[in-house]
C-alpha cells in the first residue's frame, strides 16, 4: 500500500500522533487491522462509513477495509539539507513516501519547548518547506549537470531528455521563489521524465494542525489554525485539525468511556478517522467494493494524476483508470485471466435499493465488460471462467 510520512519540527506532537494512530488500530483490531512493520511504520485500516453501510445491508459477517501506511519521520530540523542533525538521512526517508503529513504546532504550552521559542505556524511551515526546497534544488542541479553531458542517440530518449530538461528548468525557477515543485503544471510526458528524481516538493501535503484540547470544539477560531489554513491553500495543500494529546488519551481509555470524554470536550468523534481518510484521498486512492459470500471488501485503487493535486487529492484522467478485469485481478489473478463481466452498481443505487438483489430487480445492476473503467464507489461482482 501507499505510504504517508509524518514530518514536522521537534516537539510539535509527531510521535504522540503516530502512537495514537498505532494504539487506536490495536485497540480496535477486530474492525481495524493494524500492524507495525518497523518501529516507525504502521499499516492502518481506513475507517470507511460506506463499507459499514454496505456490509450491514448485505448481512456480511466481516467488513474488510483498505489500508494506508504511516511512517513517523522524526528529526527534521533547520539545516537538514545542509546535513545538520541527521539531515540527509531524514530527507531520504521522505523521498520514499508517497505523501507528506506535516504536523504543525498550534497548541501553547510553556512546559514544552518550541525549537524557535514560540508557537508560530508560518515560520514552522517555512522552515520545513525550505529544507525540502533546498534538497530538491540540490538534486536538480546535479541532474542538470548530468543531462548536459548526456547525448541520447535514439529519438525516443532524445524526446524524453528534452522533456526532462524543460521541466527541470521550470521547476528550478519556481523552487528559487520558495514554492513547491507541485505548483508547476507539467505535461504527462514531463511528469514521467522527472518522476525518477522523487522530488520532495512534488509530493502532496496535508498540514495537520495540532491544537490544544480546549480548542478542539471551536478550532476554526484559533488564530494559529486560521494561519495554517491560509498557507495551505496557497500551497495547494489540505488541512486537518486534530489534538494529538486527546487522541493519545483516548487510546488509554476503555472504549465505553471514550464517547463521554469526547463529549466533555464538545466534539462527537475522534479526529483520527478523519485524518486517515484525508490521507487516503491525498494519496490518490479511491474505493470500489466487492463481496464474497460472507465478507464485504473495500478495495483501494489509484486515480491517475491530472495536474497539481488540490486538497481533495488528484483527479482521474478519463481513459487511464483501472479496468474491470484489472479490478478483478486485485482479488485473484484467475479472476482477471478468466474475466467475463462485472455486475456493477453504484454505491448510491445499492443503498437506495437496499440490497443487491433489489438493485438487480430494479435494473440498477449493470453488466460491464472488459473495457469498463472502474468508478469511485462501484460495488462489483466479478463473473469469470476458471
Ligand atoms: P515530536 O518531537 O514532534 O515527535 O513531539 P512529541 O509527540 O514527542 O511531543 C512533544 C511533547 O509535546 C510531548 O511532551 C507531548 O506530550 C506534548 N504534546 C503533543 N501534542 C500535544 C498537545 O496537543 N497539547 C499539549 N499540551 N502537549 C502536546
Amino acid at each position: 500500500s501507499l505510504r504517508a510520512g509524518i514530518v514536522g519540527l521537534p516537539n510539535v506532537g509527531k510521535s504522540t500522533l503516530f502512537n495514537a494512530v498505532v494504539e487506536n488500530g490495536k485497540a480496535q483490531a477486530a474492525n481495524f487491522p493494524f500492524c507495525t512493520i518497523e518501529p516507525n511504520v504502521g499499516i492502518v485500516a481506513v475507517p470507511d462509513p460506506q463499507l459499514q453501510v454496505l456490509s450491514y445491508l448485505s448481512k456480511s459477517q466481516r467488513a474488510v477495509p483498505a489500508s494506508v501506511e504511516f511512517v513517523d519521520i522524526a528529526g527534521l530540523v533547520k539545516g537538514a539539507s545542509q546535513g545538520e542533525g541527521l539531515g540527509n538521512k531524514f530527507l531520504s526517508h521522505i523521498r520514499e513516501v508517497d505523501s507528506i503529513l506535516q504536523v504543525v504546532r498550534c497548541f501553547e504550552d510553556n512546559d514544552i519547548i518550541h525549537v524557535n521559542g514560540k508557537v508560530d505556524p508560518k515560520s514552522d511551515i517555512d522552515v520545513i518547506n525550505l529544507e525540502l526546497v533546498f534538497s530538491d534544488l540540490d538534486q536538480i542541479e546535479k541532474r542538470m549537470e548530468k543531462l548536459k553531458k548526456s547525448k541520447a542517440k535514439d529519438p525516443q530518449s532524445k524526446v524524453k531528455e528534452e522533456a526532462e530538461r524543460s521541466a527541470l528548468e521550470r521547476i528550478q525557477r519556481v523552487l528559487m521563489d520558495g514554492k513547491p515543485a507541485r505548483s508547476v503544471a507539467l505535461s504527462d510526458l514531463e511528469k514521467d521524465a522527472v518522476k525518477h528524481l522523487c522530488l520532495l516538493t512534488m509530493k502532496p501535503v496535508i498540514y495537520v494542525a495540532n491544537v490544544a484540547e480546549t480548542d478542539l470544539a471551536d478550532s476554526g477560531s484559533n488564530s494559529h489554525v486560521q494561519e495554517v489554513t491560509k498557507i495551505a491553500s496557497h500551497l495547494q495543500s489540505g488541512v486537518v485539525t486534530i489534538s494529538a494529546q486527546v487522541e493519545a488519551e483516548l487510546t488509554e481509555l476503555p472504549l465505553e468511556d471514550r464517547t463521554e470524554y469526547l463529549k466533555s470536550l464538545g466534539v462527537e468523534e475522534s479526529g483520527l478517522g478523519n485524518l486517515i481518510r484525508a490521507t487516503y484521498r491525498l494519496l490518490g486512492m479511491r474505493t470500489y467494493f466487492t463481496s464474497g459470500e460472507k465478507v464485504m471488501l473495500m478495495i483501494a485503487f489509484i486515480y491517475k494524476w491530472s495536474g497539481p493535486p488540490d486538497s481533495s487529492g488528484p483527479e482521474l484522467v478519463v481513459g487511464l483508470g483501472m479496468t474491470a478485469p484489472q479490478a478483478a485481478g486485485v482479488i485473484h489473478s484467475d479472476f482477471e485471466k478468466g474475466f467475463i463481466r462485472a455486475e456493477t452498481v453504484a454505491y448510491d443505487d445499492f443503498v437506495a435499493a437496499g440490497s443487491l438483489s433489489a438493485a438487480r430487480e430494479k435494473g440498477l445492476l449493470r453488466s460491464e465488460g472488459k473495457d469498463y473503467i472502474v468508478q469511485e464507489g462501484d460495488v462489483m461482482l466479478f463473473r469469470f471462467n476458471v
